[in-house]
């Protein structure tokens, strides 16, 4: 991370002004002072600030994304796909994202530094409803809907109950809300193929009360306080 991102995560001033602290040379890193701006720091160096240590301070932060396809929800990948972070420009902490969605899966991702909060929504034993529309190729029947509903068998294990509904229907797609409170790996797309369906896409519309407004494809925002208040 550059040296002024790093600053700037750590609660020192704005970007900006690190810039400017840099430059009158009162940033140290391991121990020598840096007026260059732009150098990396990485895990393990010891910067300073008017020889104060600056550490990133356990600032909790939360941010709400709308995930378009193309990007892998990991903070790295070994075959160097873009990740959800490449679309965090201007975030100076260090986030991770809240749970999963698969490359081809678009919408609403949570990213934070707060582990907890991280733990009681993707475990399975906290039931946080998470809804999807997905897309699927072919005429979906009734009968198929309440098999989602009831649970189906993927991977040898029958999923929980849940709410599914047919919202749009051509003759050749079905459109279907499905809302899950568990998070399996490729939960959804395998429920889908369980009835016999294929998935042309999938989005995230919400997770409990929290929905995507009008954020676009592939933009984000820090989430308001009560909406913090509210998934904690
Ligand atoms: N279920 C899936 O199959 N994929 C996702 O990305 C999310 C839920």
């Amino acid at each position: 991370m550059r040296l002024q991102k790093y600053l700037a995560g750590c609660g020192v001033g704005s970007r900006r002004k690190c810039e400017a602290y840099i430059e009158e040379g009162r940033v140290k890193v391991n121990g020598m002072v840096v007026t260059e701006q732009g150098i990396q720091v990485a895990e393990g160096d010891q910067v300073e600030f008017d020889d104060k240590p600056v550490t990133m301070e356990e600032k909790l932060v939360y941010y709400i994304l709308n995930k378009p396809v193309g990007y892998i929800t990991s903070v790295s990948d070994e075959k160097d796909r873009a990740t959800v972070l490449d679309l965090l420009k201007d975030v100076p902490y260090r986030v991770f994202p809240v749970g999963r969605l698969d490359y081809n899966t678009t919408g609403l991702l949570l990213l934070t530094n707060d582990g907890e909060l991280t733990y009681s929504l993707t475990h399975p034993k906290h039931h946080v409803d998470k809804t999807y529309v997905v897309k699927v190729k072919g005429v979906v029947r009734p009968a198929a809907i309440q098999k989602l509903q009831q649970g189906v068998v993927i991977d040898g294990y029958l999923t929980a109950p849940a709410k599914a509904k047919i919202i749009r229907q051509t003759g050749a797609t079905t459109t279907i809300s499905l809302t899950i409170h568990e998070g399996r790996n490729r939960q959804v797309r395998k429920m889908c193929s369980a009835i016999g369906y294929e998935v042309l896409r999938l989005n995230r519309e919400s997770i409990g009360k929290l929905t995507l407004g009008n954020l676009e494809v592939g933009a984000y925002r820090a989430l308001t306080k009560q909406e913090i208040e509210y998934l904690k």
